[in-house]
């Protein structure tokens, strides 16, 4: 009875020393001791070591893959070791730096939607355009509880999407308690939507989603409409009410900006072979004008025009420094049931990266960027990245311009 009064006011988790400490600082000791010193010298405005998931490998592979499988109890482990280690700092704050790992294995580096059950608690690595980011917005990390009768206070770490308080008042019994924000300490979170890269998916497939939520140093890292690869752990969001199907996310542990436009066409030999007699051809150019659309009849011109957009113009710069971009513009215009639509629909199926909009869904602003107050911010503001943005490098079509 005694025990279970005491229970309430400790953490749930049962405390032992876990197996990966003592693996994990050999690894410090003997790999990052450099970075480990760089680290303190500057803590706490820099707050995290990185270390290459290659390079733990390299060093203990079985510690590695426990880290894939099992990486909440390994970063933790991780991070116990790290702030073990005796560096000289300069602050008098507590050492004590987060542990960020990236460049994980092709295995682990999952396109968004084959996401699955199976990523659940796991860590994995992602590549996206980001499409929204919120406000920067406290989070709490540790809140504090007040018994109401005795005033008794409980420091409960938050680690759930939902706030977990004391059960009961082990001097009092008392089940009422309130949270007192002025001594909680909260942390800066930030959360980020990413979309599957454009040119990674076929015809006009639906691109799929994925939540990401930054913490501490690692939010303002980056915009929308940057590519992103993050490393994090899929973790799962409570349904509401009492529903049976989950949501999921990413909580981030490192993120990189990636910037690559058209690597991901594949161009295997066969191919190559196809195109280079192809281009040796005299009557080229035409068979290009004519592989736009060809289920459209006539519109020559219009097909021209839209085959030399899609291979752009050249990038000049003038004397004075001043650049003339090379990408060009086509506005097609004409009467209604003159294939316009489908011209465009046509070239969104063979533009490696592009992107439709119907003007009658969109607003001028809408284009380039918006910032909305909606669900997704959590009651702050959400900065959108819009059809422009996403297309970046590649077409962004407009139907009914007009309407806009
Ligand atoms: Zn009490």
């Amino acid at each position: 009875m005694y025990d279970d009064d005491n229970a309430a006011a400790l953490p749930q988790k049962p405390v032992r020393e876990s197996p990966f400490t003592e693996k994990f600082e050999a690894f410090f000791r003997e790999r990052c001791m450099k970075a480990i010193e760089r680290l303190a010298n500057n803590y706490p405005q820099k707050k995290s070591l990185f270390v290459d998931f290659v390079e733990l490998e390299h060093f203990d592979f079985e510690l590695a893959d426990e880290l894939l499988e099992n990486p909440d109890e390994c970063i933790a482990a991780a991070e116990k070791a790290l702030s073990s280690v005796d560096v000289p700092t300069l602050s008098e704050d507590k050492f004590t730096p987060h542990v960020r790992f990236f460049n994980l294995p092709q295995e682990r580096q999952p396109i968004l939607r084959d996401i699955g059950a199976q990523n659940i608690g796991k860590l994995i690595s992602v590549e996206g355009v980001v499409k929204q980011v919120t406000e920067v917005l406290p989070k709490l990390k540790f809140a504090t509880y007040k018994c109401t009768r005795c005033e008794a206070t409980y420091r409960i770490p938050q680690t759930k999407n939902i706030v977990r308080g004391p059960s009961f008042c082990a001097e009092c019994k008392n089940r009422m308690f309130t949270l007192d924000e002025e001594s909680s300490e909260f942390v800066d979170y930030q959360k980020i939507q990413v979309q599957e890269p454009l040119e990674l998916l076929k015809g006009s497939e639906q691109a799929t989603n994925l939540d990401i939520y930054f913490g501490d140093d690692l939010v303002n890292m980056i915009s929308p409409g940057d590519r992103a690869r993050v490393t994090g752990i899929i973790r799962l969001n409570p349904p509401k009410e009492k529903k049976v199907v989950y949501g999921r996310y990413l909580e981030a542990l490192h993120v990189e900006e990636t910037a690559r436009e058209f690597e991901e066409v594949e161009i295997t030999k066969e191919d190559e072979e196809v195109l280079m007699k192809l281009s040796s051809r005299d009557d080229i150019y035409e068979l290009l004008v004519q592989s736009i659309a060809p289920h459209i009849y006539g519109h020559e011109l219009m097909k021209e025009a839209i085959a030399l957009q899609l291979f752009g113009g050249v990038k000049k710069t003038l004397p004075n420094d001043q650049t003339v971009r090379g990408n060009i513009h086509v506005l097609l215009v004409g009467d209604p049931g003159m294939a316009k639509s489908q011209l465009l629909k046509a070239v969104d199926q063979i533009a490696p990266k592009s992107i439709y909009v119907a003007g009658k869904t969109s607003t001028g602003a809408g284009l380039s960027a918006t910032a909305v107050k909606d669900e997704f911010g959590e009651g702050g503001w959400t900065i959108k990245a819009g059809a422009l943005v996403l297309a970046s490098g590649g077409m962004a079509m407009v139907d009914e311009f007009d309407k806009i």
